[in-house]
């Protein structure tokens, strides 16, 4: 039995090994919470302790709150009466006193507080979030998201009415991420729920992001309900992938590129492709099954290569058309460019560079290097895939960044696919935040 495998809820996790701190710093999500740092800081005031607890908004502010956007800025608050608890649910009234919603508290966050529900008549309490996480599961069982797939996000957070909550599911293990007060203070019922409901052999917690620090939450990272499985496999599309639910990024891979990675199977028979930023062979695997003539693979993981390796073995796909580099991706580039390397479809999938929007102009060099590198590897007609999980750069920045990068490259280029994450990732009308993740298939002039 491994070290993994023996791991109990009271089990502390052991200390990360290798690029720990270079992979947390990579780790890519729509992160809410890490977009409070790009708004003022202005700390609440407290209220009247005596008063009955309550978050009475400054006028004029309710205005995000009435169109259902489902946070409360700390520059919005006029005053918190009570004494609260990070993590309790109070009523938030406008300047009129006049109920609008029931949110978490959170005194350390520059996010005072997160909707949880617009109907004075709800109780926020298990009843609530049994409901809440049964409507999430039930609304994507109708939605065909996958054949031959055991891997689906149950929960995406605000998008699904539950701020700061996400569980991704694996098989018969689940991953809960918790990134919010409200969710740390819910975490046993919820936990309670998901077994009930799910019934997984195990409910592992990675609430190790660094967002949780901003959000004044220790960082946790171990079994939360069951025993972990030595080995944690997640099947998609037919193709079987080992997930490192404890020490991989985010929750352990990457189920948002799901359909995307479909798309790049059928357009791959016999393409050179080139997958940048790999981590544990997704794209790759459905390239070399599409009948890739070959496929070069990098990433700055070893431990990702490694279980990437381990996948073309796991899905019997010939090793002899894939390579596997080890490698700075703004580096090989340059060295592929600098020995007249060519591709005919490329994949450039990197980590968040950004963040929020305070992030966005250092983000946009970053793209651009990326994706003029990108296009100078094109053969004739060639293909590029290209995304971007940063919460701070919208579809459109994107597409401009992607344009200039053309323009620098001299080539012109089509957009054939606007892609985005898969529909288990919903993204809710009034939280805009939620579609983090954006694509664009390009193809360069033959
Ligand atoms: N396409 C992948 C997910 C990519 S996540 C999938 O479908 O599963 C981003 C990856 O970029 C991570 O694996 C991270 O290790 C890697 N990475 C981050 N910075 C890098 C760099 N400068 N060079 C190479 N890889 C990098």
């Amino acid at each position: 039995m491994t070290d993994k495998a023996k791991r109990s809820p009271s089990t502390p996790h052991r200390a990360s090994q290798g690029n720990r701190d270079f992979r947390k710093r990579t780790q890519r999500d729509a992160r809410p919470s890490e977009a409070a740092a790009s708004q003022p800081r202005s700390a609440p005031v407290a209220g009247n302790a005596g008063a009955v607890p309550a978050i009475h908004l400054r006028e004029g502010r309710e205005k995000s709150l009435l169109r259902r956007h489902p946070w409360v800025f700390s520059g919005a608050v006029e005053r918190i009466d009570g004494a609260p608890a990070s993590g309790d649910t109070l009523p938030v009234l406008d300047s009129a006193g006049k109920f609008i919603a029931w949110a978490a508290y959170n005194a350390a966050s520059q996010i005072t507080a997160r909707v949880w529900s617009w109907n004075q008549d709800e109780s926020i309490d298990a009843a609530f979030f049994r409901r809440k996480i049964v409507t999430a599961i039930a609304g994507r069982t109708g939605l065909n998201l996958a054949k031959d797939s055991s891997g689906m996000r149950l929960i995406h957070a605000e998008s699904d009415g539950l701020p700061g909550l996400i569980v991704d599911q694996y098989g018969d293990v689940l991953v809960m991420q918790i990134g919010s007060a409200g969710a740390e203070h819910w975490r046993e019922a919820i936990a309670d729920i998901l077994q009930d409901i799910c019934k997984p052999t195990c409910i592992y917690e990675r609430s190790d992001s660094d967002s949780r620090t901003l959000e004044g939450l220790e960082l946790r990272n171990g079994v939360l309900r069951g025993t972990l499985p030595e080995t944690v496999e997640v099947v998609e599309h037919g193709l079987r992938f080992a997930v490192d639910v404890a020490e991989g990024q985010k929750t352990g891979f990457y189920l948002d590129q799901r359909d995307n990675r479909a798309l790049t199977e059928t357009l791959a028979r016999d393409k050179d492709v080139l997958n940048c930023f790999c981590y544990t062979g997704g794209f790759s695997l459905y390239a070399l099954r599409g009948g890739a003539k070959s496929v070069l693979s990098m990433d700055a993981s070893a431990d990702a290569l490694h279980i990437a390796a381990e996948n073309l073995t796991r899905n019997g796909l010939d090793e002899s058309r894939a390579e596997w580099q080890d490698a700075d991706v703004f580096v090989a580039l340059r060295k592929l460019r600098d020995q007249g390397k060519t591709f005919d479809m490329i994949i450039l999938d990197p980590p968040k560079f950004a963040p929020t929007a305070a992030f966005a102009e250092k983000a946009a060099r970053g793209y651009k290097d990326i994706n003029l590198l990108g296009f100078k590897l094109l053969r004739p007609g060639g293909l590029l895939f290209t995304y971007s999980c940063s919460g701070g750069i919208n579809e459109e920045l994107f597409q401009k960044i992607i344009a200039g990068a053309a323009l620098d490259a001299g080539v012109d280029a089509q957009i054939v696919h606007h892609l985005h994450a898969s529909a288990d990732h919903p993204v809710l009308l009034s939280f805009p935040e939620g579609a983090y993740l954006k694509g664009l298939v390009l193809r360069v002039a033959g």
